[in-house]
C-alpha cells in the first residue's frame, strides 16, 4: 500500500480508535505524520495525540456530551477555512468517524466547498470494549445481531427509538453515550419485553489505562454505572454478554452488599441465584 499523502487543501477524516495508542492502524499514523494540521476531539486518547510530529500544528475541538467547548458548526467551518487556505488537514476523531462521529455533517460541509476529503477508518469503543472482556458481541446461536445504538439525542430532541426492536434477546445492543440514560435504557428495554436478567457490562475508557468494567443485569443499570466516573462508557447489553465468566478484574457481589462497596471499586452485581456466574464474595 502507498504512503497516503494529503494533498494541498485536502482533508482527511481519521478514526483516532478507542483510546490506547496500538490501536491505531498504520494509515491512520502515516496520515498524522503527512499532515500539517490536526483537529481533534476530546476523546481522542493522549497516548495517540503523541503521535502527530512537533511542526504539525493541532487543534482541540474538545466535544463532549454536555460540555461542548464549539458546536459542530464552528468545527465545519474550522476545516473549511483550513482547507481553502491549501493547508493538509486531518480531522482526528475517537474511534471510527462513521459511527456515532458527525463524519457525515463534516464530508457534506466540505463537499458544499468543493473540497476533497477522504475517511481513514478506526477501531470503535464496542470493539476495544469486547475484546478487552474476551467476549465476542456475537454468538452462534445466541447473539446474530449487532446493534449500534445512541442514547444521546440531538441537541432539544426526544429520544426517539423503537424499543420493540432494540429488545431483542438475540442480539447484541452496543449502546453509545448511554451512561447518563442508563436507568430509562433499562426501563425501556424491559417494558419492550428484553428479560431483566438479560446480562449488561458497562466499560469506561476501553484500551486507556484507567479502564473499568462493572458486570450487571439490565435491572440493575443504573446501580451498576453509579461506580464508573467520568470517562466515557460503552454500554453492551444481551445474552452474549453473559457468556464468559466474569470480567478478570471483577469481584462478585451480591445485590445486598452493594450499599457496602467502596466508592469506584470494580465489581460485578449478580444476583444469587445466576448459578455460572457466581463466586464468592472477597472477605
Ligand atoms: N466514533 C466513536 C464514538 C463517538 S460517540 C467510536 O467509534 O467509538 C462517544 C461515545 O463513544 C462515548 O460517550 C462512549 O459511549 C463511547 N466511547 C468512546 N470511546 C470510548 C472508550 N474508550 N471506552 C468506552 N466508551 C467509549
Amino acid at each position: 500500500m502507498a504512503e497516503p499523502s494529503i494533498a494541498a487543501g485536502e482533508v482527511w477524516l481519521v478514526g483516532a480508535g478507542p483510546g490506547d495508542p496500538d490501536l491505531l492502524t498504520r494509515k491512520a499514523e502515516r496520515l498524522l505524520r503527512a499532515a500539517d494540521i490536526v483537529f481533534y476531539d476530546a476523546l481522542v486518547g493522549p497516548g495517540v495525540l503523541d503521535l502527530i510530529p512537533n511542526h504539525v500544528e493541532r487543534v482541540s475541538v474538545g466535544k463532549r456530551s454536555g460540555r461542548h467547548s464549539k458546536d459542530q458548526r464552528s468545527i465545519n467551518d474550522l476545516i473549511v477555512r483550513a482547507a481553502l487556505a491549501g493547508r493538509k488537514v486531518v480531522r482526528l476523531k475517537g474511534g471510527d468517524p462513521s459511527i456515532f462521529g458527525r463524519s457525515a455533517e463534516e464530508m457534506a460541509a466540505l463537499a458544499a466547498h468543493g473540497i476533497s476529503a477522504h475517511v481513514c477508518p478506526g477501531i470503535t469503543a464496542a470493539s476495544a470494549a469486547s475484546a478487552s472482556l474476551g467476549l465476542s458481541l456475537t454468538l452462534r446461536g445466541l447473539a446474530r445481531k449487532l446493534v449500534f445504538v445512541t442514547a444521546h439525542a440531538r441537541d432539544g430532541d426526544r429520544l426517539d427509538l423503537d424499543w420493540s426492536a432494540l429488545a431483542d434477546p438475540g442480539a447484541t445492543l452496543a449502546i453509545y453515550m448511554g451512561k447518563a440514560s442508563a436507568a430509562m435504557l433499562s426501563r425501556r428495554l424491559i417494558a419492550a419485553g428484553l428479560p431483566s436478567s438479560t446480562p449488561v457490562v458497562a466499560v469506561e475508557n476501553a484500551s486507556l489505562p484507567g479502564e473499568r468494567h462493572v458486570g450487571t443485569r439490565l435491572d440493575l443499570l443504573e446501580i451498576a454505572v453509579r461506580s464508573l466516573g467520568e470517562g466515557p462508557v460503552v454500554l453492551l447489553v444481551g445474552e452474549a454478554m453473559g457468556a464468559a465468566s466474569a470480567p478478570t478484574s471483577g469481584f462478585v457481589y451480591p445485590q445486598e452488599r452493594l450499599s457496602s462497596l467502596p466508592p469506584r471499586a470494580e465489581y460485578i452485581i449478580l444476583p444469587h441465584e445466576k448459578g455460572p456466574h457466581h463466586s464468592p464474595c472477597p472477605a
